[in-house]
């Protein structure tokens, strides 16, 4: 992004007051709301409205600068490191042409390394050895069975909803 945008951004913001709106978690729920706007506009069509579009990855474009700026973190380094891990993640020869997930390409074996690599299942940061699979970790203990929750049974005296109305197809 360029600088004198990323100026303005930050004086929209600031001429108006909102930062103390901008906590991360805030942030974050209105990139995912932002994204969810753009997605309504592929709703029942492959063929959404080019302007309309673009006005929604703006949005998710500008909220997500402010995170990242919010979090103090630069675009294109985080950009780049997570690039390096998808590359890991996805080796050329065995992703090629292919949509499936990491861990269901040919070859992927739980338990042992991806071509000499770096195990992958369940990647968390080289900085944190702790949170890598270690043999010398205690195993957790299965989650205990939760209680039924009251509120989720069917309820005698709720009243009964009517039919959701016929939608289209969403061919
Ligand atoms: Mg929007």
């Amino acid at each position: 992004m360029k600088e004198d945008t990323k100026s303005w951004i930050e004086r929209f913001v600031a001429e108006r007051e909102w930062e103390q709106f901008h906590t991360p978690a805030n942030l974050a729920k209105s990139i995912a709301i932002e994204a969810a706007e753009l997605l309504e506009h592929y709703q029942w069509t492959d063929d959404a409205d080019l302007s309309e579009v673009q006005e929604e990855i703006a949005d998710v474009l500008i909220y997500t600068h402010m995170l990242t700026w919010k979090l103090g973190l630069d675009p294109d380094t985080i950009m780049r490191e997570k690039l390096a891990i998808n590359e890991r993640k996805y080796p050329v020869a065995k992703a090629r042409g292919k949509s499936t997930r990491y861990d269901k390409l040919d070859g992927y074996n739980n338990s042992t390394k991806l071509d000499g690599q770096e195990k992958l299942d369940g990647y968390k940061s080289p900085d944190n050895p702790e949170s890598q699979d270690n043999p010398d970790s205690p195993d957790l203990p299965a989650s205990p069975d939760l209680p039924a929750n009251p509120d989720c049974q069917d309820n005698p005296d709720s009243p009964d909803l009517p039919a959701s109305p016929d939608l289209p197809d969403s061919q």
